[in-house]
């Protein structure tokens, strides 16, 4: 789960097979087929069908006939739904300091990620007022915490005691309202779109001036520093950088051999 700045990007990495953020086939339904209109430009006829084909290919058990009428309208929906763009999330110093001071690290990175939404809803929707939609599963997701659902509404509840989370006047369970959002002093922080994919990172990072992380050397993602051995990839890149590396060993030490055995 990670937060997107460029949807287009996002949708188009899904497409190409680069992006594992997305597991719910509502959702890959969703930005393919919202990818196939606006990018690629296709007909309702032709998103409906090469939907339906990137899904066979790219889906575990896809069951073409019970999706079938959910799928044609995700291609109603899509009409309605271009992409957004955000260049990228500005934080400033003063609301730097008001997370820092809740001092305690798991409400700290929650607070910050609710930030970050608050600040990327307002530019989407429109939401006034630090209004923030979320979900916990996935605020603790993008806050790098797992501890027991009780837990998490006890971390919100110490927030919202600090007096800088509240609810909306409607009895909403699905929003919140960041009040300590700095409209007025510049940023220290601008948080791009790879930034947005470890968002508890660059609070750390912030927090630890710099200690205990590093950037991958492949797709510049933010990922804790190893004390033991230095890290140069990230999780993701890892696998690949080290197939690719034991593919050119090889290439070279078959070379080396046809040219002792020549
Ligand atoms: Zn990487």
């Amino acid at each position: 789960m990670v937060l997107i700045l460029d949807e287009e990007k996002f949708a188009k990495d899904l497409y190409d097979g680069r992006n594992h953020e997305v597991k719910s086939i509502l959702q890959k339904t969703g930005y393919v087929s919202r990818y196939l209109l606006h990018s690629l430009h296709k007909s309702d006829d032709d998103t409906y069908k090469e939907t339906i084909e990137w899904l066979r290919n790219n889906h575990t058990n896809f069951d073409e006939s019970y999706y079938s009428n959910f799928i044609s309208d995700a291609v109603k929906i899509a009409h309605k739904r271009p992409f957004y763009n955000i260049d990228n999330i500005k934080i400033t110093q003063l609301e730097l300091d008001i997370i820092s001071s809740l001092n305690n690290l798991r409400a700290e990175k929650i607070l910050f990620v609710l930030l970050c939404m608050a600040k990327q809803q307002r530019d989407i929707y429109g939401f006034t007022n630090g209004l923030v939609r979320y979900s916990i599963t996935d605020l603790c997701k993008m806050a790098r915490i797992s501890v027991p659902s009780e837990d998490r509404e006890y971390i919100l509840h110490y927030i919202i005691q600090h007096g800088v989370l509240g609810y909306p006047l409607k009895n909403d369970t699905k929003c919140l309202i960041v009040k300590f959002i700095d409209n007025k002093n510049d940023a220290v922080l601008q948080i791009n779109d790879i930034d947005c994919m470890e968002l508890a990172y660059v609070y750390l990072n912030w927090k630890n001036n710099g200690q205990g992380f590093t950037r991958c050397q492949k797709c510049n993602r933010l990922c804790k520093q190893s004390k033991t051995r230095p890290r140069k990839y990230c999780e993701l890149c890892a696998p690949t950088v080290i197939s690719e590396q034991k593919r050119v060993w090889a290439e070279k030490s078959r070379k080396n051999l046809t040219r002792q055995n020549e």
